[in-house]
């Protein structure tokens, strides 16, 4: 039966790693690969991570289940790191979290909680957006439709993504990212919030906002403006939130999947379809990431051990912003890439064609996604001249 089953392309960015792998060039950069870096080019296991492993090698006690919801010390701490610790959407017990196989499991599972109870809702998606998104609600077969976000000479086209979005019928999803817009780096002002909040209200749209970067773009709490907003002003709402990135443990799949009801009556009712979703998709979450970022939130010490790591990454990643954008200036292009200063999180739209992109590899060993994408973080600071050099050389 197999023999009639075509084989489909793979993962362009995993094409990207494996030609990266092979290129013998010793001066080759990665900027292809969505996963920080420190200036070694290392992606290393955070202290406080490290050192809350020591302590659970300790104490756990047992490998039994966690339950479809996993373990409250965790989804309490996600939902105060979310939304604030003195948030009135906690005090009026009105969301509910559950604990998912990363930031993906945790769209999955609002993309099943959306096709199973709100029929008939389609979802609008910025274009562009991180490509998995339409392969996820894709696969739980909702409507998807596009909302413009950046215009053709790249920059936030925030005037066409709230026409878009006026076209929304009454109940559609609007997914937002939270910050660090993936994969442009573009995003919205706190007016910007405010006006998007305001036609959500006018349209009666139900935000999904993907909360994969905290503490990645101005700060835990700065990046959590768009979120807290809506969460305090909307009755309903829905956010997946990712440790992948902020606490470095990308491989031990630790997500959320927050509802946010009217009231704690919906949202208990809400949360018993959330556990349905979530058994029926894989019965129980993994628990080790979540135990580790418990052991992190719930600890004075190594809380405070991981903010100042947290800091320190996005700190390197907007002093690269700064530093890539003078490094081009004897070149007379620091103008032409301001842009990459403002943006935030790990990415940038560089705004160089696929043929520029195509040049940059073939000629310059540098790699990054065809559409102009680059990983910031992948930069190490003495290849700042080197990668200016072969920008000005694509730009000629
Ligand atoms: N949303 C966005 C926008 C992302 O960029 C990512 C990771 N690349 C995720 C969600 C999911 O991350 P993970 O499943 O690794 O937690």
């Amino acid at each position: 039966m197999f023999e009639q089953i075509a084989r489909v392309p793979g993962d362009a960015i995993l094409g990207l790693i494996d030609a990266f792998r092979q290129d013998t060039n010793p001066v080759k950069v990665d900027l292809g690969v969505g996963v920080y870096r420190n200036d070694r080019g290392d992606t290393p296991v955070l202290e406080s991570v490290k050192l809350a492993e020591a302590r659970l090698l300790e104490q756990e006690r047992t490998k039994s289940y966690i339950g479809s919801h996993g373990d409250p010390r965790y989804t309490d701490a996600v939902l105060s790191l979310v939304l604030g610790e003195r948030s009135p959407v906690l005090d009026a017990h009105r969301a509910s979290a559950t604990q998912s196989p990363g930031g993906t499991g945790a769209l999955r599972l609002a993309a099943d909680f959306i096709k199973a109870n709100l029929p008939g809702k389609s979802i609008w998606l910025s274009d562009p957006t991180w490509p998995n998104h339409l392969g996820i609600f894709e696969a739980a077969g909702l409507d998807m439709h596009r909302y413009p976000y950046v215009s053709a000479d790249n920059q936030l086209d925030f005037e066409g993504m709230i026409s878009a979005l006026e076209q929304a019928p009454e109940g559609d999803v609007v997914l937002l990212h939270a910050c660090c817009h993936n994969p442009s780096g573009f995003d919205l002002d706190h007016d910007q919030w405010r006006q998007v909040l305001a036609l959500i209200q006018r349209r009666g749209l139900l935000p999904l906002v993907d909360f994969a970067y905290q503490g990645f773009g101005d700060g835990l709490d700065e990046d959590a403006f768009g979120t807290r907003l809506l969460a305090e002003s909307l009755d309903e709402m829905i956010i997946t939130s990712s440790c992948s990135k902020n606490f470095g443990i990308y491989r031990e799949r630790t997500g959320c999947f927050i509802l946010i009801a009217k009231n704690q009556e919906q949202m208990e009712n809400v949360r018993s379809q959330a556990a349905i979703t979530a058994r029926e998709n894989y019965s129980n979450p993994p628990a080790h990431g979540g135990a580790v970022v418990a052991e992190i939130l719930g600890d004075p010490e190594l809380r405070s051990r991981w903010v100042a790591e947290v800091d320190e990454m996005r700190e390197r990643i907007n002093g690269l912003r700064r530093a890539f954008v003078d490094s081009l200036a004897p070149f007379g292009l620091s103008e032409r890439f301001a842009h990459v200063a403002h943006q935030r999180g790990m990415f940038s739209y560089t705004g160089l064609s696929p043929e520029q992109v195509d040049r940059l590899r073939d000629e310059f060993a540098i790699y990054m996604v065809r559409s102009g994408r680059a990983n910031v973080a992948g930069l190490r600071r003495e290849q700042l001249d080197y990668v200016a050099r072969a920008f000005a050389a694509v730009c000629q």
